[in-house]
């Protein structure tokens, strides 16, 4: 398999290493500007070394303060380890009436929490983050969340923009609610 843009070796998505690591960061990078998530001087609550990585990547040159902890500070925006197999996962767990895992909540209703890593795949991210030689542990999930993961991976694998077809769902119906 080549890649679709300048006929090297695949590595991800019909992407080699290099064009594929452009795609998922212009997506972030996109995620970020569109939703005005992160502005000049935002103190930024990051525990992940791949968030941060990210954020950096999205933002270049931008000042920034990076915190472990939000600590008293009230205009702190945690960053959350958050990709398009949580949003989707959490939205369907939704659906079927079960508990939303603690970290989805939020908190301290006064904190604003961004996710741009919504736009990545948990696949994707792990890919990347190999080639990037950033630490990334998989996340833990309930028996019956890995079941519901495992009945949308199959359906995605088919049709590969399951997930992303589900996410601009997802955003129309929270446009609803907010309506
Ligand atoms: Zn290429």
């Amino acid at each position: 398999m080549k890649c679709l843009k300048c006929l090297q070796r695949a590595y991800y998505n019909n992407f080699c290493r290099k064009h594929f690591m452009e795609q998922i960061e212009s997506r972030v990078k996109r995620e970020i500007r569109e939703k005005g998530m992160i502005n000049k001087d935002d103190v930024l609550v990051v525990n992940d070394p791949i968030i941060k990585f990210f954020v950096k990547k999205a933002v270049s040159g931008m000042p920034l303060k990076f915190a472990k902890s939000p600590g008293k500070n009230k205009d702190a925006k945690i960053v959350m380890l958050w990709t398009l197999d949580d949003e989707v996962l959490s939205f369907m767990t939704d659906l079927f009436g079960e508990e939303t895992p603690a970290e989805g909540k939020i908190p301290n209703p006064e904190i604003r929490i961004i996710k741009p890593l919504r736009v990545v795949k948990e696949g994707e991210l792990m890919a990347y983050a190999k080639l990037a030689r950033i630490g990334f542990r998989k996340k833990k999930r309930s028996k019956r969340e890995e079941e519901i993961k495992k009945a949308i991976e199959k359906i995605d694998e088919k049709h590969l923009e399951t997930k992303f077809s589900l996410l601009k769902s997802i955003e129309e119906m929270k446009g609803l609610e907010k309506d």
